[in-house]
């Protein structure tokens, strides 16, 4: 997976100020090929890669994340942004109904996601009509009739009769005349929302685009929904321009998101026509339908598992607080105290906590090994060893003599030499910051246990 690879990419960066070019530019190359797998095209890739690019470059590399976490993280900002950031709902018209056009590709799903948005729409509270303005096929009508029986919403077709006797498609009637006489029909029968299926062909094709344009133009919908399979992969883009050109919509809804399609017809469609995907389709039932999160599409896209909610969580443990303090000491040149000890370790325990976690997340094996390293119980002892301690001499090591020392060991249960090992561990990492002192200005990355 991409996270696995950056963590082997970035494996020996530890602990440098900034990213260089050479380390973005080999970033760069793991994203960029992880995303032509995810099947985004060509030239959205081109143009994401390029501002990740600039922001690794500017990014200051933080004292809780390594550099790989670090553009993982930039990364997933990214995507999330392109993909609309939030969740963006249907926007209901002020004086009902509200008319929700669907446009796509012949078996992108259109008459299946009528259904399941009139299923949840009545789950609701609301009273949806379905408008059966697919007349290009003779039994396009009777699948929505099927569909709106499963959802327990009525569908509003053209007369019965010529339907399906005559398999020439204007013979069917005309959709754009049902299209108007179905919202008229809402309006009438006090349905508050109208959810109109249109025609699909097997290609993008000018007849088509002309129809839809026209019942747009007939019904005014206050939404208009483009509905496009996933896995369509590179031919997203220009499926996507083409309606965007032709019809003109105002969200995305992306459809059967169970296959195996990786994401990329999202990452494509979304930067292409910068119109926010709404829903998901995720199956042939009624019921495998959601509202679209662009949080869990970035992390399909990377195959990153939950791994930001882990760097979400490093950093929270790291704290922003702590590490103004820790500079202040530089500054001030205070002493390295047993407090300032305490602190380190609670930071580095909590992020020990994760441990569990991590375990279940693909692609952080990486991660889990260094934590594993971490053994809690010394975290234990230690902690023991310095709460036995009082304020004055945690900030005060050097009073600690062999009597406190005693006493000490006594309130923790540990030995003297415990003791004293630490007191030894405590002078070393005082040593290390004056050290670090002299030698540079900036603040000591908190990585390193003192
Ligand atoms: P339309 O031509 O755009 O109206 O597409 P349909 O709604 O008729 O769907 C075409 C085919 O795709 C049908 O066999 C559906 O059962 C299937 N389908 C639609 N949505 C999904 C989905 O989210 N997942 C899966 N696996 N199949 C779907
Ligand atoms: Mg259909």
């Amino acid at each position: 997976t991409l996270s696995d690879r950056l963590t082997a990419t970035f494996k020996n960066l530890r602990g440098k100020g900034r990213l260089s070019e050479a380390d973005v530019a080999a970033t760069v190359r793991e994203i960029r090929t992880a995303l032509l797998e995810a099947d985004v095209a060509l030239p959205v890739v081109k143009q994401f890669t390029e501002a990740v690019r600039e922001r690794a470059l500017g990014a200051e590399v933080s004292g809780a994340l390594n550099p790989a976490q670090q553009v993982v993280k930039i990364v997933n900002d990214e995507l999330v942004a392109v993909l609309g950031g939030q969740t963006r709902r249907i926007q209901y018209a002020k004086n009902p109904p509200t008319v929700i056009m669907l446009a796509g590709l012949q078996g992108a799903g259109k008459t299946t996601l009528a259904g399941k948005l009139a299923l949840s729409l009545r789950s609701e509270g609301h009273t949806p009509l379905l408008v059966a303005a697919d007349l290009q096929r003779p039994n396009a009508v009777t699948q929505l009739q099927v569909v709106g029986e499963r959802a327990g919403v009525p569908v509003f077709a053209p007369e019965k009769g010529n339907q399906g006797s005559d398999p020439d498609a204007t013979g069917l009637g005309d959709p754009v005349k049902v299209s108007r006489d179905g919202v008229a029909e809402a309006a009438a029968r006090q349905h508050d929302v109208v959810i109109i299926d249109t025609a699909g062909r097997l290609g993008i094709d000018t007849v088509l685009m002309q129809q839809a344009a026209d019942i747009r133009t007939a019904v005014q919908p206050d939404e208009v929904l483009f509905v496009i399979d996933a896995m369509i992969g590179q031919d997203a883009v220009n499926t996507a321009h083409a309606f965007l050109e032709g019809v003109d919509f105002t969200g995305v809804v992306l459809t059967k998101l169970d296959g195996d399609a990786r994401g990329g017809a999202a990452l494509s469609v979304a930067t292409v026509t910068g119109r926010p995907i709404m829903f998901a389709s995720t199956g042939e039932k009624l019921e495998d339908f959601e509202v679209f999160h662009p949080d869990r599409m970035a992390s399909r896209i990377l195959d990153m598992g939950d791994v930001m909610t882990l760097i979400e969580q490093a950093e929270k443990a790291f704290d922003a607080d702590q590490a103004q303090k820790m500079a202040r000491k530089f500054v001030d040149e205070e002493e390295f105290t047993f407090d300032d000890f305490l602190a380190q370790m609670q930071a580095v325990k909590q992020m020990g906590s994760l441990k569990k976690m991590l375990g279940m997340m693909p692609g952080m094996a990486q991660m889990k090994e260094q934590l594993d390293n971490i053994d809690e119980r010394e975290f234990d002892r230690v902690e023991a060893m310095v709460q036995s301690m009082t304020p004055y001499e945690r900030q005060h090591p050097k009073v600690i003599n062999g009597s406190r020392r005693a006493r000490i060991a006594r309130g923790s249960g540990r030995s003297v030499s415990d003791v004293n090992e630490l007191l030894t561990r405590l002078t070393e990492a005082q040593k290390m910051m004056k050290q670090m002192r002299r030698g540079m200005g900036g603040v000591p990355g908190m990585g390193n246990m003192p």
